[in-house]
């Protein structure tokens, strides 16, 4: 799996091709657009990581260009907070996806397995915490030798919480994440689906557990 990083912040796009380094990926970056367009067209890689504030040319012209070109290489795009209308040029240009910075590493990897993984293209890398491991292939919550299929808004909650690697996510978050586009019962949703998976977390006998940070959202545990 070879990705490109189309970043002008070199120690940023250093700290994101080191990430997926040592996630089994391997990296290549650009520094300006023009050259990230080039080293995207060669076809030498699976999938890219695009910024939109680039250097002689901007992501969205990159993109745009690949796109009118019949290149159809997975992108990610990269937009601070401030470039909302961006986003949706961005998406409207053909994205596959988009992420807004600054992010957490376990976010970058999920998002950037989300893609890969709807072009079947995923490699082998599954998320682990504690006991439990998620099966990306087989959607399924693996702890020692038994394991339990998830549903899809299961897989895709218990996806964060892996990749926060302990650290709360946020009722907001699962719902920006997971019920985008839906209606507003989104809140009362994240309650039940939480306790499903505590349910299946239980049938496992995991040390793994789902706790409440009251107001805020949940976070994963190892409990003896
Ligand atoms: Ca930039």
């Amino acid at each position: 799996m070879r990705v490109l990083v189309v970043e002008d912040e070199t120690a940023l796009a250093e700290a994101i091709c080191a990430i997926l380094r040592r996630e089994g990926y391997a990296a290549d970056m650009a520094n300006d657009g023009k050259t990230g367009l080039d080293k995207a067209m060669s076809g030498k890689f699976d999938c890219m990581i695009l910024d939109i504030m680039l250097p002689v040319m901007n992501g969205l012209d990159v993109l745009s260009y690949l796109r009118v070109m019949q290149n159809e290489i997975p992108v990610l795009l990269l937009t601070a907070r401030s470039e909302i209308d961006d986003r949706i040029k961005g998406l409207d240009c053909g994205a596959d996806d988009y992420l807004t910075k600054p992010f957490a590493t376990g976010e970058l990897l999920a998002r950037v397995r989300a893609m890969t993984r709807r072009l079947g293209i995923a490699p082998d890398i599954n998320p682990k915490f504690g006991d439990i491991t998620l099966d990306l292939k087989k959607g399924e919550l693996i702890c020692q030798t038994s394991s339990v299929v998830l549903g899809r808004k299961e897989f895709r909650m218990m996806e964060l919480l892996i990749s926060s690697s302990g650290n709360i996510v946020t009722k907001e978050s699962f719902a920006e994440k997971i019920w985008s586009g839906e209606d507003d019962s989104a809140n009362n949703n994240i309650e039940v689906y939480i306790s499903f998976l505590r349910k299946k977390l239980q049938m496992l006998h995991s040390h793994v557990q789902i706790k409440t940070r009251r107001g805020i959202g949940y976070c994963l545990e190892v409990t003896q």
